[in-house]
């Protein structure tokens, strides 16, 4: 048996206990990394998914493993990794999925009860991502505007438009805006990535049809290529693009392109091609600011009908600050969970649910460090010391405070706090909570000294 074997026939045994639902939820995207002398690595798609199991699936996992492998198991890690795989093919495989529920008759919960999947155009455009669904803010003023102008007048405004930024920032967005208002008035657009760009390029290569890529390409009112970083390097697949480029401009047709850094930093990147792209407008899309996440957070839940209360949304607005794909998961991610399980929002469960990838990251939040430092600066030792390897009695105890303190304030899982004190292991972990939990019971004294080291860190 193959690890995917494995897996499948441990998700039968998974499936036979769990409502449909929940397994569609928090099953999908799963897979065994590896399972090697008791020891399983199960990869899962996010950090959401991997306390899901952990909290909830974790006993009946071992036991299906103990069933189907007849083998001990010794340990279970949860990784948060996705198998490579086509940045659309999510969405066509839920429209795969509903057309076959549809033919059956059958309608299945994937996701949320108001959950309305993207869906793309005959162009591949995905029909969400345009400019009424697009917050402006500080930081992507300028590339809107110019991404609104390109809209309105093609070909004239800017030529070419590039727009470039960090990932999950909605250059993707912006860029089938465009699309999408466009087609509006013409039929002649095409939407590819670099890739698709540079595999049409080396297909006409290998098969000799020479005019394939001039018919498909130059034949256009609007392209729009996306994620153009990915030419770096690649000197034929820019040749042609270089060419397509010229005739397309010359005779007016709008060119967009989005990448992922400055033009000037993409490796290999021809002087010509550089400069080609130089000649319209460059804008880029720096990071939201704590108000556009905000206001992308309530437009995604009056998109979905749902209400969330402000105390949730500046949460998660305070605590992902650098992507808002994330953002936007997280979010729909809760939408999902608290409507599934017909709970009514509560910050409480948000905190246990996201606290992995959340707090520990964020230095505004109280997190591993802050704690560390504030239980040091109480004994008077050293950070390093209590990260250290040493057994002095009085590290050891600061250790374990330090542990009970992210268990009890920062709801770190005990693998989590383990990494953070110098990657140790869990067990020692889960031991030092147990027991500062306990000595808390009958020492008065620890009481207080936690109780001071707490008024510290909550003032770092
Ligand atoms: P990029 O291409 O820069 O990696 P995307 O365009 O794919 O990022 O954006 C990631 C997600 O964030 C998308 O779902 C997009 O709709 C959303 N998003 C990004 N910026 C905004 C914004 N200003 N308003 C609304 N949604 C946004
Ligand atoms: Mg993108």
């Amino acid at each position: 048996m193959n690890n995917e074997q494995l897996w499948q026939a441990i998700l039968g045994e998974i499936e036979v206990a769990v409502s449909r639902a929940s397994f569609t939820t928090w099953f999908k995207q799963t897979f065994i990394g590896s399972f090697e002398n008791g020891n399983i690595v199960i990869c899962v798609p996010n950090v959401f998914t991997k306390a899901w199991l952990e909290k909830k699936y974790h006993t009946e996992l071992i036991n299906a493993f103990k069933n189907i492998t007849k083998e001990p198991v010794i340990k279970i890690i949860y990784k948060i990794e996705t198998k490579k795989e086509d940045p659309t093919a999510q969405v066509i495989s839920y429209k795969k999925d509903k057309e076959k529920n549809e033919e059956s008759g059958h309608q299945e919960i994937v996701s949320g009860f108001n959950f309305k999947p993207s869906t793309l155009n005959k162009f591949g455009l995905n029909t969400k991502y345009t400019f009424d669904s697009f917050i402006v803010g500080k930081n992507n003023k300028l590339a809107h505007a110019a991404a609104l102008a390109v809209g309105k007048n093609p070909g004239v405004a800017y030529n070419p438009l590039v727009i470039y930024g960090g990932v999950g920032l909605g250059k993707t967005h912006l860029l089938q805006a465009i699309g999408n208002e466009l087609s509006k008035k013409t039929d002649k657009i095409l939407y590819v990535t670099s890739e698709k760009f540079t595999n049409d390029y080396i297909n006409e290569v290998k098969s000799g049809r020479a005019k394939f890529l001039k018919d498909k390409y130059r034949n256009v009112d609007l392209l729009l290529i996306d994620d153009i970083q990915f030419l770096g390097g690649k000197d034929g697949t820019q040749e042609e693009f270089f060419h397509t480029f010229n005739e397309l401009h010359q005779a007016n047709k709008q060119i967009v392109v989005t990448c992922d850094r400055p033009l000037k930093t993409i490796p290999a990147l021809e002087e010509r091609l550089l400069s080609r792209l130089e000649w319209g407008m460059v804008a880029d899309i720096t990071l939201p600011d704590f108000e556009t996440r905000i206001a992308i957070l309530q437009n995604k839940c009056h998109e979905r009908n749902y209400l969330m209360p402000e105390k949730i949304i500046n949460y998660l607005a305070q605590n992902i600050q650098t992507n808002i794909r994330e953002l936007e998961g997280a979010l729909t991610k809760l939408i999902t969970y608290f409507e599934f399980n017909d709970l009514s929002p509560d910050i409480n469960v948000i905190r246990e649910l996201l606290s992995d990838n959340l707090v520990s990251t964020q230095a505004t939040q109280i997190g591993p460090l802050h704690i560390i430092e504030a239980t040091g600066k109480y004994y008077n030792i050293l950070s390093k010391d209590i990260l250290g390897q040493s057994r002095k009695k009085e590290l050891v105890k600061s250790r374990q405070i330090v542990m009970y303190l992210l268990r009890e304030e920062v709801q770190l899982s005990f693998p989590s706090i383990g990494q953070e004190l110098g990657n140790r292991d869990h067990t020692t972990v889960m031991h030092a909570c147990r027991k500062i939990k306990q000595e808390l019971e009958k020492n008065e004294k620890l009481l207080q000294e936690i109780e001071s080291i707490k008024q510290i860190f909550k003032n770092i």
